[in-house]
């Protein structure tokens, strides 16, 4: 074993340099987050005495909102009726395992971490033992799980990290890292043959922005620091980040590296792997770190690309140095709408080869756009006339269907010049492709609206509905027929299965790349009478992905592998190759002290 010398000029030569700023912590305590379902405590959907949707809270536009069009259109997606009143509610709290933990290893973890440090409450460390997959909210809430951590300890900073290190082999125990357990490959779950006490090494405390260099734009943060943190820290001096995944209110710079995430705004400060220069990780066999490191370099080998995707199996990412920009003088929102989903393609296949994507561009088909429309109340008043004039314009003058309309949300981001010139282009391009714009307000609304979807997952669970999402990477050329393939292929599945009503399938494009395009689907079905439904969607959900898979898209594009698509592996990677990666864990843990078994 290794015994971890110090190794501080990780961040040379910036964090040296006088013209560094260095910011204060980021505010803590955060509001409470639940233990049992997505997000914040304060906040989630229930339906009221008239049965309606609300989302309980303020920290959404959506909050408060009376939801009345949700159940009535979910129903007729899925063929089977919707009964207020006739909940699935959850059982939570079920019982979690008891703690193997000994009380010598207890009192160790305690002597290094304080009091504070170390959680054996069985809650806490069943939250730390999943993410957010159907499995995980399904597992949480009604079936329970063999194998949970046995303690979460908190390391204050990389010091402790490395102890924590040292003290697992000492004591014979194995470590699974844990930022915001936002993940939804099951890259948190205990192995349940482990026989190893786990403890899950939760990186929240771990969250300051260390230094930001303005003159290099460059920072040096910690790796618990979660997507809000960064960017209030950050905006307090001016600066961005600009990543952000849809989960960035809870998910942190270390899980992102980790599961090698993709955000929201990436044409403009590109995905993490452009994001980040370099970053430290504790490996049981000693560090990974570099100095001098810069945008570019070409120095043969680099263990920053190990590092992107790594799931948790070589080691404790600690910190990282990751590119800042100046806070945008101008946003602004914008949605478009085209006839039919096929017509959207070709409009952002045209856009992303003209060079001047927007920083976010989302098109959405038909049903994730009226899903929506029905997260909005009904309008009434002027807001009804309007809308009713509206849907005129759309059919009678424009020749839209209203049930093949598909809808872009668009997020201008950048100096008025570059904003200025992004637009012109999207508005020949979707003036060519017989698209209209359908205003900032809906636009915004859209781009908000995906912060309130994880909570919308969860509720509908209790209301016999079981859903999920899955993602891929196709070439241009590939994105309709696989779309297509995939709606068969489900469909198919979904009778085969002897599945109630209709599959609900939705897709949208959320990412352009040079020679291929991110799709984003959201599965689910009816599951009143099913038996086992957790472990039915599964099955309709690899089917899916063997479609993908056939049709020539990607295993993932930014959820990863975790355990839930290690059996596809096989399929897309050579025996070598993946020799290759285990090799690399051996030689960086060979006793599988970070026991997630990912991959
Ligand atoms: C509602 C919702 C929206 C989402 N939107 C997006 C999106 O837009 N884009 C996207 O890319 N993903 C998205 N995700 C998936 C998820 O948020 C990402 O995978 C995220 O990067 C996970 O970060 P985390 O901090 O929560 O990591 P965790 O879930 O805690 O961990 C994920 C993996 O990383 C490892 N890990 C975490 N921290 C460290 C560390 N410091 N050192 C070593 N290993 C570590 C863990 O062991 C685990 O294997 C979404 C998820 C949800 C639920």
């Amino acid at each position: 074993m290794t015994s971890f010398p110090h190794s501080p000029e990780f961040d040379l030569p910036y964090q040296s340099a006088p013209h560094c700023l260095i910011p204060a912590p980021p505010a803590l305590p955060d509001a409470p987050l639940s233990l049992n379902r997505w997000g914040f405590a304060d906040t989630q959907f229930l339906i009221d005495s008239d049965g309606n949707v609300q989302l309980t809270g303020a920290r959404y536009a959506l909050c408060g909102q009376v939801i009345d069009r949700l159940l009535p259109w979910s129903q007729s997606q899925l063929g089977l009726p919707i009964v207020p009143g006739d909940a699935h509610p959850f059982a939570w709290p079920l019982s979690p395992p008891a703690s193997r933990l000994d009380a010598a290893a207890l009192a160790a973890l305690q002597q290094l971490l304080g009091d504070d440090g170390v959680s054996t409450e069985p809650l806490v460390r069943q939250r730390h033992g999943h993410g957010h997959s159907q499995e995980d909210i399904w597992a949480v809430n009604y079936e329970g799980f063999a194998r949970i951590p046995d303690a979460v300890a908190w390391p204050r900073g990389e010091n402790d990290a490395r102890t924590l290190l040292l003290l697992a082999q000492q004591h014979g125990l194995a470590l699974i890292p844990y930022g915001g357990g936002t993940n939804v490959t099951a890259a948190c779950r205990c192995p349940t043959d482990e026989a190893r006490p786990i403890i899950s090494v939760d990186t929240s405390r771990m969250n300051r922005v260390r230094w930001i260099d303005p003159i290099n734009r460059i920072a040096c943060i910690e790796a618990g620091a979660t997507g809000a943190q960064i960017h209030d820290v950050l905006a307090r001096h001016g600066y961005t980040l600009g990543h952000e995944p849809d989960s960035y209110e809870l998910s942190t710079l270390g899980g992102w590296i980790a599961t090698h995430a993709s955000g929201m705004k990436k044409n403009r400060y590109g995905n993490i792997e452009d994001i980040v220069i370099d970053c430290r990780v504790l490996t049981p066999s000693g560090e990974l770190l570099r100095r001098n490191v810069a945008d570019r370099e070409s120095i043969g080998f680099d263990h920053r690309r190990l590092v992107l995707g790594s799931e948790g199996r070589f080691g404790i990412i600690t910190q990282a140095l990751v590119k800042v920009h100046a806070l945008p003088a101008v946003q602004m929102h914008e949605s478009i709408l085209f006839p039919d989903f096929a017509t959207g393609v070709r409009f952002f296949h045209d856009l992303q080869q003209s060079g001047q994507l927007p920083a976010s561009i989302r098109l959405m088909d038909n049903r994730q756009f009226m899903l929506g429309q029905c997260l909005k109340p009904t309008p009434a008043g002027v807001a009804a006339v309007k809308s009713a004039l509206q849907k005129w314009y759309l059919r009678r003058v424009r020749g839209f269907d209203l049930d093949r309309i598909a809808a872009c949300t668009v997020l201008f981001e950048g100096a008025a010049t570059e904003v200025k010139a992004q637009r012109r282009t999207v508005t020949r391009l979707m003036q060519r492709h017989g698209g209209l714009y359908g205003g900032a307000g809906n636009g915004k609304q859209g781009y908000s609206l995906t912060f309130g979807i994880a909570y919308l997952r969860d509720f509908l669970l209790t209301q016999w509905i079981i859903a999920e999402s899955f993602e891929t990477t196709v070439p241009w050329s590939g994105v309709l027929t696989l779309c297509a393939g995939v709606r068969e292929r489900v469909e198919r599945e979904h009778r085969a299965l002897g599945l109630p009503g209709k599959p609900f399938l939705s897709q949208r494009l959320t990412q352009a790349y040079h020679g291929s395009a991110c799709l984003y689907f959201y599965l689910g079905f009816h599951y009143k009478g099913v038996a086992a439904p957790s472990a039915m969607y599964t099955r309709l959900e690899h089917a899916a992905r063997e479609a993908v898979l056939q049709y020539g898209g990607t295993l993932s594009h930014h959820h990863g592998i975790g355990k839930i698509r290690q059996g596809f592996l096989p399929q897309i990677a050579s025996a070598r190759s993946r020799e290759l990666n285990h090799a690399i864990k051996d030689l960086l843990d060979p006793d599988n002290l970070l026991v997630c078994g990912n991959q």
